[in-house]
Formats: structure tokens, C-alpha cells, sequence
């Protein structure tokens, strides 16, 4: 007679050309930024009709600045829903569980380098492509199907089960922290973002900034009449790798981080400036991030990346006068986290990855970026286990997930479930 596990395995096998239909299904959706709300009409009708009960909340910009879980956002939220399905235990005494996923993708940079359209998701092999297929639709998806193989399997579990989708993780962390202060907590948390099957042992804290410089145009015939906001930027961005190397020397002292060769990641992602071709431009704007250690104050090294920015307007002459620079707030402003070693949910999903493994243990990282994970880690003290899929070129051309990795994951996602929840058997 086979093992519970066995059966629970099998059952992922036999729905995984289901759950692949369903993962295509949904990167079809082109949830950028408060452009979800269709993803999540889909996900809160599959929730509904495997008996989960659901809950639909708008991400919740009230609260921005009153809890230290939400980070500065620059949009409204009319139309940015996440969804939460619940699932009560069976029996008594089984520990709780939110699987936690993020539903928004980042767009796809030039859509044209794409070998296929990014969210008209193709096969090839053992990959599946589309933008966000990796980043993390596979995870969400592998949540979905790990429960329906505890189902098929004619088992329940003892303890709570919540699938949550969330959106805004990808700038300001701010669905699930409506997600955490509506109480849609548990004794454990399992993000499935794409590591590579591997557990994140902690990442980053994140802030997200708003540069604009302020020049004065002017014709190029009479060059020094004129100041080019786009040179100030450049110039401003080359001081602020000073910070940068700084906020890298630092990470000397944080056991985890030293050996990542640049963990704090100065990135300007936008810039934007100039209005003709020839003219010396008047304003500039760019839009970055920055990372930096668990354990840290995210206010702290805000102020610190505040005081950096008026000390180089005093100090560069190319700023002489003031009021060149205006730097604003625009996006996850939180703190990291370091899981703890030695968990009792560690330890299950150990098991649960060694099983699907041929034994093999289960490897940790670092993840130098931010995960709405730290929302529940930081100011919930769950653990938080991230743990998902292989994925390549995440935010790149080309993102794709591999689907013999989304089928063990699956399988990882469901013996964890059974063995943290406790099963029931109902056959
Ligand atoms: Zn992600």
C-alpha cells in the first residue's frame, strides 16, 4: 500500500496538465500594476468553485503612513483588489497556513525583443514563457493545485488554509499589507516565488525614490545661459553611487550579505526628462530603488538617503542656489528580514523538499530584493517560508518557468501542507 505522501504525489501528477492549462490561463491576463482586477475575477471564481470561501478587499491606501507595514504609493486603488480564499480545517488541532502570492507582473520592456507576444504564453519543451509566468503566477498556481491533490487524494487538512493573491508587491508591498492588518494571518507562511527550489534565508529592505532636477532652459546658442536638468541628474546619480559603495562596505558587517557582490542595488529603473531636441532641458526625472540589511530601520536609512541628497546640493557647485533637487517617496519603504534556522515550519518543508527530492537537502539563499514575505515575517513574527519554482529571466525578454520544477513544487507545497496542517483522511 502506498504512503499518504505517495497518494498526494500522485494526485499532482495526475491534475499537472490541468494545472499547466491554468498557469497559461492566467499569464494571459496582463496584470500590470492596478490592472489586475481581471486576474483576480479569475482566481476568486476558481477559488469559489473548489468550495473556498473568499474574500475580495481593495488594497488599503487609508492606512498608508498610520501602519509600518504600508510604503508610500502614487496611485489611487479604486481597482486594485486582492483575493484571499479560506478553507477551515477538518477535525481539531492542526496549525494554520496562508499560502502567499502576488497576482501583479512588471510590463514586459520592449515587447518586440520578445521571441513570442509576452502575455500569449507558449511551450517549448519543459518551459513555459510570458511575462510573469515566473514572477510568481507558477507559485500562485502550484498553491491552487497543491490543495486540489490533498482534495483528489480523498484527504483534508486539520488546520486552515488560506490561498492569498495579492497585488502591488512588485512596488509597494501594500496588498499584502492589507492582506496582514484585515488579519488574514497563520502559523506559518509559504510564498512560492521563483528561487530556484531553493528556501530564502532572508533578503533586503527595500525604499523606492523620486529624483527630479530642476534646470533652466535655455537656446543652445547661448550654452551658459542655460543649466540642463539632465546633466544635473547624471550628476546627481554618479553621487549616489557613492552611497552606494557605502551601503555595500556595510553589508561587511551582515554575515549573510557579505559575500553578495553588490546586495543593496542602486537601480535607477526610470528617467525621463527634456521636452525638445534643442533646448537645454528644464526638468528631469528618474525613479530607482535601493536596498539594504535586515534588521534595519527602513526610516533610518531613509533619512540617511534624505541627508546624502542635501549634502551634495551643498557641496557640488553644479547645485549652487538650492532647490535644484526634489527627491519624494513613491514606493516600498520596509525593512528586510532573516528567517530564523530551527523552525518547526522550516523543518516541515525540509521534509516535505527531501521527499520530493530523492532525499536531497534543501539549500537557502539570499534574495536582495523585496518580498511581501517581510510583511508577515516583520510585523506579524510568522515564519515565512519563500520557496517556489526555477525561473528564468524574471523581469527580463523572455521570463519562463520550468514545468518539471512547478510539478515538484507543487508536490513540496502539498506534503508541506499535510504534514504542517495535519491531515484527515474522508475516504
Ligand atoms: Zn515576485
Amino acid at each position: 500500500m502506498s504512503s499518504v505522501q505517495d497518494q498526494i504525489q500522485s494526485c499532482v501528477d495526475r491534475l499537472f496538465d490541468a494545472e499547466v492549462q491554468f498557469l497559461t490561463k492566467l499569464v494571459q491576463f496582463r496584470s500590470l500594476r492596478n490592472e489586475e482586477a481581471e486576474a483576480q475575477d479569475f482566481i476568486q471564481s476558481e477559488l469559489a468553485r473548489r468550495g473556498f470561501e473568499v474574500s475580495r478587499f481593495r488594497t488599503d491606501a487609508s492606512r498608508i503612513g498610520r501602519h509600518p507595514a504600508f510604503s508610500p504609493a502614487t496611485v489611487d486603488y479604486d481597482t486594485s483588489w486582492n483575493i484571499v480564499g479560506h478553507r477551515k480545517g477538518q477535525g481539531s488541532g492542526g496549525r494554520s497556513l496562508a499560502f502567499n502570492s502576488h497576482v501583479d507582473v512588471v510590463p514586459a520592456g520592449s515587447p518586440d525583443r520578445w521571441s513570442r507576444p509576452p502575455f500569449q504564453p507558449f511551450r517549448d519543451g519543459e518551459w513555459l514563457y510570458g511575462r510573469g509566468a515566473g514572477d510568481m503566477k507558477a507559485g500562485l498556481v502550484a498553491s491552487i493545485f497543491a490543495m486540489d491533490a490533498i482534495t483528489q487524494a480523498g484527504l483534508s487538512l486539520r488546520g486552515d488554509v488560506q490561498i492569498q493573491s495579492v497585488v502591488e508587491e512588485e512596488i509597494t508591498g501594500n496588498g499584502a499589507a492589507t492582506a496582514f492588518v484585515l488579519g488574514h494571518t497563520a502559523d506559518a507562511v509559504v510564498s512560492p516565488e521563483p528561487t530556484g527550489e531553493q528556501l530564502v534565508r532572508a533578503n533586503s529592505g527595500v525604499l523606492k525614490f523620486r529624483l527630479a532636477t530642476r534646470g533652466r532652459p535655455a537656446h543652445p546658442m547661448e550654452p551658459a545661459a542655460g543649466q540642463s536638468a539632465i546633466d544635473l541628474m547624471m550628476r546627481l546619480i554618479t553621487h549616489l553611487r557613492t552611497l552606494e559603495r557605502r551601503w555595500i562596505a556595510d553589508g561587511q558587517r551582515q554575515p549573510r550579505f557579505k559575500d553578495i557582490e553588490n546586495p543593496v542595488s542602486l537601480t535607477i529603473g526610470t528617467i525621463t526628462g527634456g521636452d525638445w531636441i534643442a533646448s537645454i532641458p528644464s526638468d528631469c526625472v528618474a525613479e530607482g530603488r535601493i536596498g539594504f540589511y535586515p534588521g534595519e530601520s527602513p526610516g533610518d536609512r531613509a533619512r540617511e538617503f534624505e541627508a546624502f541628497v542635501e549634502r551634495i546640493q551643498d557641496e557640488d557647485p553644479a547645485f549652487a542656489g538650492g532647490g535644484l533637487v526634489t527627491l519624494s517617496w513613491v514606493g516600498v519603504m520596509h525593512a528586510g528580514y532573516e528567517l530564523a534556522e530551527g523552525t518547526a515550519a522550516e523543518a516541515c518543508l525540509h521534509a516535505a523538499h527531501a521527499r520530493v527530492h530523492d532525499g536531497s537537502s534543501l539549500p537557502s539563499f539570499v534574495m536582495p530584493c523585496y518580498l511581501d514575505a517581510a510583511i508577515f515575517s516583520v510585523h506579524g513574527k510568522i515564519p515565512s517560508l519563500v520557496y517556489g519554482p526555477v525561473a528564468e529571466n524574471i523581469h527580463g525578454i523572455d521570463e519562463r518557468v520550468s514545468l518539471p520544477s512547478l510539478r515538484r513544487v507543487t508536490k513540496a507545497l502539498a506534503l508541506f501542507a499535510a504534514e504542517w496542517c495535519g491531515i484527515e483522511g474522508s475516504r
